[in-house]
């Protein structure tokens, strides 16, 4: 899979064990939430008209395990996805209004996304450009990050440019 360079997830500390603690409640089963934050734009000194995309995590949402929360069942009821992200995006986070930046879920084994996840991918890529209820473009963009609930190791995956690319996630203050 190719490695996009110029977007990266950033992922505070504290996010980072909410989304631990949220695959550990739902183990054996597979966890679920949406991270909130907002898409930094940074200029890359390298090369000028050329940009980087820091995807800044401030909240995350578990979806609770006494709920079905496979993240097939959360794309595929829509009103769920929707409740979700009209009351985290409802709040602010030191004035700066949050929007949707990634889909987290977890593997029983292993970080890579499966044929449903990539089919999932791509929907949600469609639908954000034909949905404007919730701002056009709620869903375009959209990281997935995906963590190994054994070992908790966590990668992050977009479809852009109608391709399915792997990008970075930095572990740090933001
Ligand atoms: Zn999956």
């Amino acid at each position: 899979m190719k490695i996009q360079n110029d977007i990266k997830l950033v992922l505070n500390p504290e996010i980072f064990l909410n989304l631990i603690k949220c695959v550990e409640n739902a183990f054996p089963n597979e966890a679920c939430g949406l991270i909130f934050g907002d898409i930094l734009e940074v200029p890359n000194e390298q090369q000028e008209d050329d940009y980087f995309y820091h995807y800044i995590s401030r909240k995350f949402h578990c979806i609770p395990p006494d709920k079905s929360s496979s993240v097939s069942f959360l794309i595929e009821n829509e009103e769920l996805l929707h409740d979700i992200i009209k009351k985290e995006t409802h709040e602010s986070h030191n004035n700066k209004k949050m929007r949707l930046i990634s889909v987290f879920h977890s593997h029983p084994k292993g970080t890579f996304p499966s044929f449903t996840d990539m089919d999932q991918m791509k929907y949600l890529d469609y639908f954000s450009s034909i949905n404007h209820e919730f701002g056009n473009k709620a869903f375009k963009n959209l990281i997935w990050a995906i963590m190994d609930a054994i070992n908790h190791e966590i990668n992050g995956f977009i479809y852009f440019e109608r391709e399915f690319q792997q990008v970075k996630i930095l572990r740090r203050k933001n």
